[in-house]
């Protein structure tokens, strides 16, 4: 049986990654320091013989007895709110933590695949952004600690690759939605429907003119799994091409909750990415990957997601504060 470690596992995209690890017949160990993961988002998989869970911060010196064939590092804060309030933290998982994961692949002879992320493109000039794109990134601006941190996390990821022949593989994520995003991190997609299912304005920034490609989490998830067992060494975007303004994007979720409440404008935040969408044609080319799931349909699916929650989840994910 092969074992797989996948740091960040309580958050959004590692519980999803657990998952189909678990489904694939993987013995997975879930680690976590649950700063902004979720022990909610795995509960599930606690009574499972092969399931593991080890509350730990990736940031120190990692301890996994046993042996490892993969290791997924997905430990990092990921909404802008997040990490205005924890930049130091931000900055350590994709440094300090991809240095553990790494020195810890090399003695289990595992192969390890970082989630990089989008921001490595920064505010883009070239669009839509291919991987040969080098990006366009304030490092000290408001989200130069996560971007700067996973811009280092490739760095340093190649590095063992080219020096200590790891094998290694690097999925640049896009903004991806889903169940188990948490309503407070401040991202648009559970901003505008904790909104609307409070009956308040959705929160609009700037002039909505600025653009996103959002990709249902099921889709990321496959990507990442073909990704993985490639034989594929540079980075992949993974992500949804159909792109589209905020502004279109708050219509439709109005039109989705039936909410009577409306667009309303804020201050756009420093460094906010004017545009962007994923050249996904590595991927396709690649990994024979592309995404199948429609926003119409995997709105649905997030909505009927968060409206099923308990008051008290409700309550608990807008109210989760650990940090
Ligand atoms: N946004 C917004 N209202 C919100 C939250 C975000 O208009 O309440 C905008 C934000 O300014 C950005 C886009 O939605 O242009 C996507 O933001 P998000 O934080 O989800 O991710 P990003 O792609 O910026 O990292």
């Amino acid at each position: 049986m092969k074992r797989v470690l996948i740091t960040g596992g309580a958050g959004f995209l590692g519980s999803h990654l657990c998952d189909r690890f678990i489904k694939e017949g993987y013995h997975v160990i879930a680690m976590d320091n649950l700063i902004t993961g979720d022990l909610k988002n795995i509960e599930h998989l606690f009574q499972l013989e092969h399931f593991e869970f080890y509350h730990h911060d990736v940031s120190k010196f990692i301890h996994v007895p046993g042996d490892l064939d993969y290791i997924l590092h997905f430990a990092s804060p990921a909404s802008p709110i997040d990490y205005l309030k924890i930049p130091i933290q931000t900055l350590k998982v994709g440094s300090l933590g991809i240095h553990n994961c790494l020195g810890l692949a090399r003695v289990k002879k595992a192969r390890v695949l970082i989630a990089s992320t989008s921001e490595v493109y920064g505010d883009p000039n070239v669009h839509p952004q291919p991987e040969e794109y080098w990006g366009n990134v304030n490092p000290v601006g408001p989200r130069g600690v996560y971007d700067e941190a996973k811009r280092f996390q490739e760095a340093m990821t190649m590095a063992y690759h080219t020096y200590h022949g790891l094998e290694t593989r690097i999925v640049r994520i896009f903004n991806t939605y889903g169940p188990r995003m948490r309503l407070n991190d401040g991202r648009v997609l559970p901003a505008f429907i904790g909104q609307a299912l409070r009956g308040e304005d959705l929160t609009m920034f700037g002039d909505g003119s600025q653009t996103r490609s959002f990709c249902y989490v099921d889709d990321l998830v496959e990507g990442i799994y073909r990704l993985l067992l490639s034989d594929y060494a540079q980075p992949v975007n993974i992500g949804n091409p159909d792109e589209i303004t905020i502004k279109e994007f708050g219509e439709e979720i109005i039109k989705l909750t039936g909410t009577s409440q409306k667009l309303i404008s804020l201050p756009l935040p420093t460094d906010d990415p004017k545009q962007r969408k994923p050249d996904i044609t590595k991927a396709r080319s690649i990994l024979g990957w592309e995404p199948k799931v429609s926003r119409a349909e995997g709105l649905k699916i997030t909505y009927d997601y968060f409206k099923s929650l308990s008051k008290d989840d409700l309550f608990r994910m807008a109210h989760h504060k650990t940090f």
